[in-house]
């Protein structure tokens, strides 16, 4: 008969690390985050072969009295949750007061603590889950804690340990989140007594995210100002989308002062380069979010990775708004760019880079995109202009009616031009510049759509205006169209109509009403717009003026190339000459 009988704490311990304590970096993650929480200003942490021999946290934080030292071993002991309406509100990052006593059940455990103002420290040693008596002890102020000898009472799991070179790039992996996450913080990395990396605290994340991702990513990082509503404030950086690459590793989100991994937020980061990335690929992003800690449960998972926003759609539509925001600095760049004026030879195109701005965050968008103008200008002029030696290209001739083949300085480049067309229409109509041309009905057409459509038409009437619509209500559900684009048979206008509504009303749910809605119906207009025209070899040079006007040209609506190019070393190589 089994008899059924309560756990030993130690062994409760035990079985609560296996929840919590999976690995070395686990231990670390705790250890840290307690430190985060106890206000530390530097954190030293030192590990010996992958964390299994040792790892030492150390913190000036701000330390525990002789009593709370020993209690802090005892399961469910916490100083951050008194009752489980606190746990609507968690700010902390530890809260389940399960981390220390898990971790001493199964090591060697020493920890020593100073509050600020007591003469002398504790020290308070477990080993495997036996405590020894806690001694007074002569130590700085702030709190240290060695783990040696992880697993060694649960060969089970010591087992699964990998090798120890693995472990450690975990541990440095998670050491690596929380530095970025904290700058404010200095960290150091002791690595089997050779420094990883130490790094002082800054109050600039932009400093932080250098000295971590390397020079030449930092030079290139946007800032996102800080953008702020309805409780949720979003501050950090991201990189231009040639930056971009497969999966999520340069995408660093934190919310509330703890590494997340969103799905949500992810999608949005995307949706916010949406037209500059090609499929598949994903922006490197470093994202600080703060909002009410009741509108967001970090109470998911163990490991307090996943979250569950109660409001999905605010933090999807703040992310793009913040993040397209840095990508475009819309008034910004109306009021840094501006060509000009110039008496033209329009023969030899030149590309000359925007002048920075220096007044405020946010504007480092600006600084590497090409306008276009010709060149010749007044004297006076050309001192301050430095010529930036951007893409020169002379047509040579056309491949198949789909590419125009350029001599360019690096090497051959192919224009598509039916791309660089939708690019261009599709940024003249986002910038409301110029409507599409529209071609009058002699007989005009009523059309019955249904009543949502009609609905959808006449709030969006002036964008199907733009589009080269000219239409007005006929009541009811008819509506009576007297011109189309002049792309636009008048069989097809129906089609094309409705399916202008929906790309509307699909983008409409998701929020940010306007200006979204307004960007799918842009790309599909362009797109359409661009869909039986032919290209004459004498027009490219004139395409290739507009295109580069545009803000993004290398790519059209949806994020395919423009260009291609085919570098002289590449045709060196082929033809075996290098
Ligand atoms: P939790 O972080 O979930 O509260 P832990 O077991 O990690 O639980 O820690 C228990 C308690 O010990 C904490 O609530 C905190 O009061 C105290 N503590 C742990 N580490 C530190 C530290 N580095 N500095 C100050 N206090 C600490
Ligand atoms: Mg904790």
């Amino acid at each position: 008969m089994p008899v059924v009988e309560v756990m030993s704490e130690t062994l409760a311990s035990q079985v609560a690390a296996g929840e919590v304590i999976e690995r070395p970096a686990s231990v670390i993650k705790e250890l840290v985050e307690n430190s985060i929480d106890a206000g530390a200003r530097k954190i030293e942490v030192e590990i010996q072969r992958g964390g299994i021999a040792l790892m030492r946290v150390r913190d000036d934080g701000c330390g525990m009295s002789p009593d709370d030292a020993a209690r802090s071993l005892e399961r469910h002991a916490t100083s951050k949750l008194r009752s489980s309406d606190d746990l609507n509100g968690i700010l902390t990052l530890g809260f389940r007061g399960e981390a220390l006593p898990s971790i001493a059940s199964v090591s060697r455990f020493t920890m020593t603590s100073r509050e600020a103002d007591a003469v002398e420290g504790t020290e308070v040693r477990v080993d495997g889950g036996n405590a020894h008596d806690p001694r007074a002890i002569g130590c700085p102020v702030g709190t240290s804690i060695e783990v040696r000898d992880l697993f060694f009472n649960v060969p089970a799991r010591k087992k699964f340990l990998k090798a120890e070179s693995t472990e450690a790039a975990h541990i440095e992996h998670q050491l690596r989140l929380h530095a970025l996450c904290t700058p404010e913080i200095g960290w150091v990395l002791r690595k089997d007594n050779r420094v990883s990396f130490d790094l002082p605290a800054t109050a600039d994340r932009r400093v932080r995210i250098e000295a971590m991702t390397g020079a030449e990513s930092g030079r290139s990082l946007i800032e996102v100002p800080r953008y702020e509503e309805r409780g949720l404030v979003i501050e950090g950086a991201v990189l231009p989308s040639d930056f971009a690459r497969r999966g999520r590793k340069h995408q660093y989100v934190f919310l509330n002062g703890r590494p997340v991994e969103d799905s949500v937020i992810s999608r949005a980061l995307r949706e916010a380069f949406k037209g500059s990335l090609s499929e598949g690929l994903q922006p490197a992003a470093w994202l600080w979010l703060t909002m009410d800690p009741t509108l967001v449960d970090v109470n998911v998972h163990p490991a307090k990775r996943e979250v569950r926003f109660r409001d999905t759609s605010q933090v999807r539509i703040a992310i793009i708004d913040a993040v397209e925001r840095a990508l475009c600095p819309g008034e910004v760049i109306k009021e840094v760019v501006i060509p000009p004026p110039r008496v033209s030879t329009p023969s030899e195109p030149v590309i000359a880079p925007v002048k920075e701005s220096q007044e405020s965050s946010g504007q480092q968008a600006v600084k590497s995109k090409p306008v276009w103008h010709h060149e010749s200008q007044p004297e006076l002029d050309v001192q301050e202009e430095k010529v930036f030696k951007g893409p020169q290209f002379r047509v040579i001739g056309a491949l198949s009616s789909l590419y125009a083949l350029l001599d360019g300085d690096e090497g051959l480049v192919l224009l598509s031009p039916s791309s660089g067309r939708e690019r261009i229409i599709y940024e003249k109509l986002l910038a409301k510049e110029e409507g599409i041309a529209s071609q009058g009905l002699l007989v005009p057409v009523l059309l019955e759509l249904d009543a949502r459509d009609v609905d959808v038409l006449m709030r969006h009437q002036e964008h199907f205006e733009d589009a080269g619509f000219s239409l007005e209500s006929f009541g009811g559900n008819t509506v009576q169209i007297s011109g189309i684009p002049s792309f636009l048979k008048v069989g097809e206008a129906r089609a094309f109509l409705t399916d202008l509504v929906d790309s509307i009303i699909d983008r409409e749910g998701t929020g940010r009403v306007k200006r979204m809605a307004y960007e799918g119906f842009a790309a599909k207009v362009a797109e359409a717009g661009v869909k039986q025209t032919s290209w004459q070899l004498s027009e490219i040079d004139g395409l290739l003026a507009d295109l580069f006007q545009c803000d993004l040209p290398y790519c059209d609506p949806s994020g395919r190339p423009t260009l291609v190019q085919i570098s002289h070393q590449e045709l060196e190589r082929k033809f075996g000459k290098s």
